[in-house]
């Protein structure tokens, strides 16, 4: 919790400094309450929750002297009912061997490290990892997770640059079921800037995984950078559209001061966030708690 309130401490500082602001002995009415939602909307955590937020603290407190700590409170209240829905764990069924985690996400998200911080997870808690190479796209996702695959001790199916991501994912399943994996995680590209050749390689991904087991992909984690601010928002939607998202992990909560877009996004579209990154380091991916963000981003 200190972490996670150290690496937040921007995006509540910036919330606390702009609350105080709006409530310098000013009774609470139309414009408090109007300053408030502005407040809380510049801090990303989107028009549904400001909304929330502004509506509890005025039912009963309407016309009255309100503390910015009583405004603070109701805050880490309607955020974590908000959070509280998606704050959930990454489930694996095992009965699959390997089950397979499909990562993506935009480029410079953090799905190389989220994979690495993940397999060492799994790893340490007894379970065996294939990781593949599917971001076929750069020399340096192919390196990174080769080194992230000696890290962990876990084998790395790759190819050669330009290969084609299906026929490595298909070809990476193969070989995690012959060596009896318990998890196959698959890296891949996540150039925005060419949508429909990313979508067409995301679908035919997901089509030949099938192949080998109806159910698969199991999960589909996208990673979401919470210093992207509203832009996030849009992410999600792309990539749930096109690869069936099904679960998120927000990474680089340490040091932004936009850190409430996590409310925005679980507030739009409800997808279970199993992980937040902390940091770059292997021990940097914590499991998500609703209350410790709440919390932490309300000071
Ligand atoms: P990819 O292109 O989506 O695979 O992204 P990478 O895994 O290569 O990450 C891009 C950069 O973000 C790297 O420099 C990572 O070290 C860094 N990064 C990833 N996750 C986090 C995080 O939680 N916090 C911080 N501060 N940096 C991170």
């Amino acid at each position: 919790f200190q972490r996670l309130r150290q690496g937040l401490s921007r995006s509540s500082k910036e919330l606390s400094s702009n609350i105080a602001g709006v409530f310098t002995k000013r009774k609470l009415d139309e414009d408090t309450l109007q300053d408030l939602e502005d407040v809380l909307i510049r801090a990303d955590l989107g028009m549904e929750t400001a909304i929330r937020i502004t509506d509890s603290l005025a039912s009963g407190r309407y016309g009255k002297d309100v503390s910015e700590s009583e405004v603070r409170a109701i805050m880490a209240q309607e955020v974590e009912k908000v959070l509280g829905p998606v704050a959930l764990p990454l489930e694996l069924d095992l009965s699959h061997k390997p089950h397979v985690i499909l990562v993506v996400g935009v480029n410079g998200t953090g799905k190389t490290t989220t994979i690495g911080k993940l397999a060492a997870k799994l790893v340490s808690g007894g379970l065996s990892v294939t990781l593949a190479a599917g971001d076929t796209f750069r020399a340096a996702a192919i390196e990174q997770l080769k080194i992230w695959g000696e890290r962990t001790g876990s084998p790395v199916v790759a190819s050669k640059l330009g290969a084609d991501a299906a026929g490595l994912a298909y070809d990476a399943f193969e070989k995690a079921k012959e060596a009896g994996s318990d998890v196959l995680i698959i890296d891949t590209a996540g150039r925005l800037q060419n949508r429909t050749e990313l979508m067409a390689e995301l679908e035919k991904i997901v089509r030949v995984l099938g192949k080998l087991d109806p159910e698969a992909p199991h999960t589909v984690l996208q990673t979401v950078d919470a210093t992207t601010g509203q832009n996030a928002l849009n992410q999600v939607e792309i990539f749930r559209n096109v690869a069936g998202v099904n679960g998120l992990v927000m990474t680089k909560l340490d040091g932004t001061a936009r850190g409430g877009i996590l409310v925005a996004i679980a507030a739009k579209h409800k997808l279970p966030v199993y992980f937040i990154g902390v940091g770059e380091q292997v021990d940097d991916l914590e499991p998500f708690s609703a209350s410790d963000f709440a919390k932490a981003i309300a000071g």
